[in-house]
């Protein structure tokens, strides 16, 4: 099955899972990080969560992005478990209930939470 990760240019989010022990993550790496068991399952994530924090970033850190300040950056429970930092809609709030959709931002495909 192909699997969508947008940090390669699809549309979609990707996690990995450990074969040995279960655990799950979001950020690609070679070996599980709770129990060191290699060759992780990638699997494709639904794009749905809960929004868990909020940061409105109205200094942006890069030329590109001080263009689209303010922002609004969440951290997103993702439904299958594991955690993801990324853009979302100004309007969100902790403990909604997000979808993501993918958009192009100062040039570079990035997720977008937005409130289902
Ligand atoms: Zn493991």
């Amino acid at each position: 099955m192909d699997i969508a990760d947008w940090t390669k240019g699809g549309d979609g989010i990707t996690y990995q899972v450990c074969s040995a022990c279960n655990a799950l993550w979001y950020f690609q790496r070679g070996f599980c990080p709770d129990c060191g068991t290699g060759e992780p399952v990638a699997k494709q994530a639904s794009g749905a969560g809960t929004v868990h924090a909020r940061t409105l970033v109205v200094r942006a850190p890069t030329e590109e992005l001080r263009a689209h300040a303010p922002y609004l950056i969440v951290l997103v429970d993702a439904e299958e478990g594991f955690r993801l930092m990324a853009h979302g809609d100004k309007n969100l709030q902790i403990g909604d209930r997000v979808r993501a959709r993918f958009t192009d931002l100062a040039g570079r495909k990035i997720p977008y939470f937005e409130k289902t």
